[in-house]
């Protein structure tokens, strides 16, 4: 992979040269003393050194809500449908939400590829940074999404004066040659690098207390634990965990008609395991309805059913769950650890 190196005089030309090109620039920008990720305006609106921003930038490959299909009743039914994306280029997104989109990818690429998700990918591009404060919630050092080698175009470090880029694929060599101004890495440019990437490794405060690969079998055994119960009651089924999420991708179909009777729409809007009404089925059925089987089922969707069907878990560890969870009991690490803790009490 090669390297060159921005100065950090000449980042906000860069910025601001891809602001003024044909595409939205997405950012993490400062917002009531945290950070959320909006389109910028001018370079001086992006944070680089955010220890995490409130919502994963998921919202521009995958919207909150969505027009499928605008559909017309009459005699005949027509239907059109709708598929809408635009070039956004996502500037400054941490490796942990770029593991997060790379699963979205699978998911959205299946047996039943997701025309909507995949022409917006198609159009979106990823120029990361290494994330060298991590958020106190975070435990991305234990699941080995700390740093990641795939999933962008460009990767930026910050090494003091200037950001080592690492180039990762056509697309984002062009934008550097176009549009900033680079010069070769040099060898200690890339140790200093390294150094820096293994100091944020040692900042991280949540840790698993086990390897992640272990996490499908710890939950094959902990099915029947009283762990589920105990936290889940405190749980307001509030759903915020979810919601932040960058690896959650439920989504609930509806139709509208309109008031005429005459045409209508199909929309999708994010949905949520941990939401009472998100298991009801016609016929008044819910096959979740208490608040511990919703618990249980998103921590073995975290650990043990994506890892099963993508080869990839349900959690990257950014903490965004923990940080917004009001009753204190979003965080899967901390579920996973005292369910090993139970485990080992036991055998
Ligand atoms: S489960 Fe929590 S820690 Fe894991 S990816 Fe989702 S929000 Fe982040
Ligand atoms: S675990 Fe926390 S954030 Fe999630 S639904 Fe329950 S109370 Fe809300």
């Amino acid at each position: 992979m090669e390297n060159r190196i921005i100065e950090k005089q000449n980042m906000d030309v860069f910025v601001n040269n891809l602001i003024n090109s044909d595409a939205e620039v997405v950012g993490a920008k400062r917002k009531d003393g945290k950070y959320a990720f909006g389109k910028l305006a001018d370079a001086t609106e992006l944070c680089l050194d955010y220890d995490l921003a409130l919502y994963p930038p998921k919202s521009y490959l995958l919207p909150p809500k969505e027009t499928l299909i605008k559909f017309e009743l009459g005699e005949e039914l027509e239907a059109e449908p709708v598929v809408e994306a635009e070039r956004v280029i996502l500037f400054g997104v941490h490796p942990y939400d770029i593991k997060a989109i790379e699963l979205l990818d699978v998911a959205f690429s299946g047996t039943n590829p997701d025309i909507n998700y995949l022409s917006r990918r198609a159009k979106v591009t990823i120029i990361g940074i290494d994330c060298l404060n991590p958020n106190p919630n975070a435990f991305c050092a234990s699941l080995g999404t700390a740093t990641t080698d795939t999933g962008f175009d460009l990767m930026l470090t910050d090494i003091g004066a200037s950001y080592v880029v690492a180039i990762g694929s056509s697309e984002g060599e062009e934008l550097l040659g176009k549009y900033a101004v680079t010069r070769e890495a040099t060898q200690s440019e890339l140790v200093q690098r390294d150094e820096q990437r293994q100091k944020a490794l040692a900042k991280y405060k949540v840790a698993l207390s086990m390897s992640a690969e272990d996490l499908p079998e710890l939950l094959d055994k902990s099915w029947d634990s009283p762990v589920f119960k105990e936290k889940s009651e405190k749980c307001l089924s509030c759903g915020s965990c979810v919601m932040v999420c960058p690896t959650c991708f439920c989504f609930d179909v509806q139709d509208d008609i309109a008031l005429n009777l005459k045409q209508g729409e199909r929309y999708r809007q994010w949905d949520g395991c941990m939401l009472v009404d998100f298991a009801l089925v016609a016929g008044g059925e819910n096959f979740r309805r208490d608040s511990e089987t919703r618990f249980r089922h998103r921590m073995y969707r975290k650990g043990k059913y994506l890892w099963e069907r993508y080869g990839k878990l349900g959690c990257v560890g950014c903490g965004r769950c923990a940080s917004a969870c009001l009753a204190e009991i979003a965080s899967p690490a901390e579920t996973f650890n005292t369910l090993k803790e139970e485990r080992r009490q036991h055998d």
